[in-house]
């Protein structure tokens, strides 16, 4: 049962109210300061703080404290210490020392770092990021006190996702300051927001367990399209099945716990698919949440019989999962990127939205780059999710906006002027509540933008660190505009304005992203249309890049360097693993069960043959026909994917691993339903 009360939310997690009852009244109040303006932990106070964290863990049965961070491998990191210290022989107390909450020493010889870090040095430094509350995670025979962490390199190089995402933060923070500051507002608060949107799929654990790829690679290699899929359209939005809201409330009530404010639950286009969207936070919060989002999500689903499948493409033939990236702005706690209603605060909104296409425009590659991956790769441009090629949907209202700032020219016959940029009140801009334009990558929907290429498994860090960045250079080049310029402020800002969208115009997109036309349009353009993750990985080695990424701090040369190492090195893993479980499941599961079939017909048609019964004999004959030619066929073709992967090419893996699954999924048809081996696709989505 979820709490109505809501008493219980937020209960797991060492926030405000927490500090207060378990700190004294100074060091709680330097530490919520610190959280609030994001600076680093006061050493002075770190034992009192520790000490604190300590008692109220305890009460929530902690036995163990971990340093919680994000490495480059995509998922959490943790390694547990007892708070247990002995006091004498059989004898031990609780401890827990502002050093321990501060800073941690972890081997961190078995991660990924690109080459940041040789081995000898193995030595990775965690750090605790106050701005993101300590919790407790609950299993079954206590709890564990999690703090949030950084990950570093001795040198301070970063091994992680949040170091860099933090540094954008202050990048775009900072750009944000320096603007609203022209435009004489007060200085305020920057919030940047982050509501992530995930999707994923369910199915049952005992077809999991019988399916060698999806346990190794989160994905079907194999399986026959069943007749019904999603053509109906009857899953989406549909009721959920009680086993689902079983399942979906145990979620809600452990993240409501840890104060994830999960917010939207439905079923997803897909059978079997479905989404769980929080409302959005501070983004640093968000991103965190989202990594523990994902782990509720895997964990609850084991305690349901069920397995939760985060994989961008589980299932071929019907829609991915991917994680919508709803990403705004914050003055003083005033979205910025949603139109006012006075005609200055409009001047700011256009602005900023016309910062935001010059990014896109100028670093389109890189932020491709932010949504690679193997997994990534079969969703983009497939028709149900946004093409690779990063384009703005701004909808109607705000086009003809733009256009008019751009042509100096009202789009209204009624002899109206064009509008004034700070002077004029916008027209009514709708919110967009009905998800106008799914196709586009990168949509405003009327108060934020929703960036939809990442992938379902991705951190969000990675695409919000690089959106952070090149919308804060953007901001600071505008800036810098502005300060060169004389004359009247409104007047000067509208020629700036136009110029840009001039300049930027041509990664304005409203039609449809997934029609065959787009991809020629852009090409014509000069849009980028990076399509694979190899392609998607090279603009991390183009020097713009660098230079931006340096210049903000956010990563240095070789932190670039290390980046497009790990996700080379990872994409060409993944697809090796494919290939090799590819091969394993053909060769000894389903060509056994093939050529067994096959003899037994064999033998049938000789028997009926030497006992002189002619009926029957056609359809025998034409059955181990295509039998035998299925036969024959996978053994070429494994043939073939065995080159492939001794010789490691991705490319020619998958390949001949697409070739190889069409003689698969055929012989699926053709072959005894009993004795196929391994659950299919009509099975799994469909029943649980
Ligand atoms: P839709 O379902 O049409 O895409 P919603 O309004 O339901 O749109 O929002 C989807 C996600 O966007 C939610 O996580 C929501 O909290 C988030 N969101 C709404 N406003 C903002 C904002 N200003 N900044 C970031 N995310 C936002
Ligand atoms: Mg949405």
């Amino acid at each position: 049962m979820l709490d109505t009360t809501l008493k219980t939310y937020g209960e797991d997690v060492f926030s405000e109210r927490e500090i207060r009852e378990f700190l004294p009244k100074e060091t709680a109040a330097k530490l919520i300061a610190t959280m609030k303006d994001s600076r680093p932990l006061d050493a002075s106070i770190a034992d009192a703080v520790a000490h604190g964290m300590k008692e109220w863990a305890l009460e929530k049965g902690a036995t163990h404290f971990t340093h919680w961070f994000q490495p480059l491998t995509g998922g959490t990191a943790e390694k547990h210490d007892a708070f247990l210290e002995p006091a004498g022989v059989a004898l031990a107390v609780n401890k827990f020392s502002g050093k321990n909450l501060i800073g941690g020493e972890a081997d961190a010889s078995s991660f990924p770092s690109g080459g940041l870090r040789s081995t000898f040095e193995a030595r990775g430094y965690t750090a605790w990021d106050p701005t993101s509350p300590a919790f407790i995670k609950r299993h079954e025979n206590g709890a564990t006190l999690c703090i949030p962490t950084v990950f570093c390199a001795y040198t301070g190089d970063a091994l992680d996702m949040k170091t860099p995402l933090l540094r954008s933060i202050q990048a775009v923070t900072h750009a944000t300051e320096r603007l609203m500051e022209k435009f004489g507002k007060p200085k305020s608060h920057v919030t940047i927001t982050l509501g992530a949107e995930q999707e994923y799929f369910l199915i049952d654990r005992d077809f999991y367990m019988r399916r060698p790829d999806l346990l190794q690679t989160g994905r079907t290699v194999f399986g026959a399209a069943p007749a019904k899929h999603q053509q109906l359209d009857d899953h989406y939005f549909g009721a959920i099945r009680p086993r689902i809201l079983k399942f979906m409330t145990e979620v809600e009530d452990r993240l409501w716990r840890l104060g994830i404010p999960a917010k939207t639950r439905h079923n997803e286009v897909a059978p079997a698919q479905f989404e769980l969207a929080p409302m959005f936070e501070d983004i640093n919060l968000a991103v965190d949440h989202n990594m523990l989002i994902m782990e509720v999500l895997r964990q609850t689903a084991e305690a349901n019989g069920l397995v939760c499948l985060l994989h961008e493409k589980p299932f071929e033939g019907v829609n991915g999962s991917g994680k919508h990236c709803n990403w705004s702005i914050a003055y003083g706690g005033k979205n910025l990127l949603s139109p006012g209603d006075n005609p200055r605060d409009n001047a700011i909104f256009l602005t900023f939205l016309s910062a935001i296409i010059r990014a896109i425009d100028l670093h389109a590659d890189i932020l491709r780059f932010s949504t690679a991956g193997a997994g990534n790769d079969h969703r983009l441009g497939a028709n149900e999710a946004p093409p690779a090629i990063i384009s703005i949907f701004l909808g109607d209202e705000l086009s003809a906006v733009m256009k008019e700032i751009e042509t100096g020219k009202s789009g209204q016959k009624a002899g109206r002027t064009a509008m004034k940029v700070g002077v004029d009140a916008l027209p009514p801009i709708p919110r967009d509540t009905t998800d106008r334009n799914r196709t586009s990558p990168f949509a405003f929907t009327g108060n934020k933008f929703e960036f939809r290429a990442p992938g379902s498994s991705q951190n969000c860090a990675a695409s919000q660190m690089i959106l952070n960045t090149i919308v804060a250079e953007s901001v600071d080049a505008i800036c810098d505009k502005l300060d060169a310029l004389g004359g009247d402020f409104n007047e000067e800002l509208q020629k700036l304005l136009q110029r840009l969208i001039r300049k930027h115009k041509r990664v304005l997109f409203s039609g449809d992203g997934y029609g065959d036309a787009w991809p020629k349009e852009a090409a014509k353009r000069g849009l980028p249309n990076l399509k694979s993750t190899m392609e998607a990985i090279a603009p991390l080695d183009n020097p713009v890049n660098r230079a931006l990424f340096a210049k903000y701090g956010v990563l240095s040369d070789s932190e670039m360097t290390s980046r497009r190492e790990i996700a080379m090195e990872d994409y060409s893993s993944r697809i090796l693993i494919e290939g090799k479980v590819a091969l394993e499941i053909a060769r000894s599961m389903v060509r056994p069960v093939v050529a067994d079939e096959f003899s037994r017909l064999a033998t049938a048609i000789g028997q009926a043959k030497k006992d002189g019964i002619k009926v029957g004999l056609r359809g025998l004959g034409a059955l181990s026909q295509k039998l035998g030619a299925g036969l024959d066929d996978l053994h070429v073709k494994c043939e073939r994917l065995e080159k492939a992967i001794t010789k490691g090419e991705a490319v020619h893996i998958i390949a001949a691993m697409k070739n190889l699954r069409n003689t698969v999924d055929r012989l699926e048809l053709l072959v005894d339903d009993k004795r196929w081996p391994l659950p299919k696709y009509r099975q799994m989505l469909f029943i649980y």
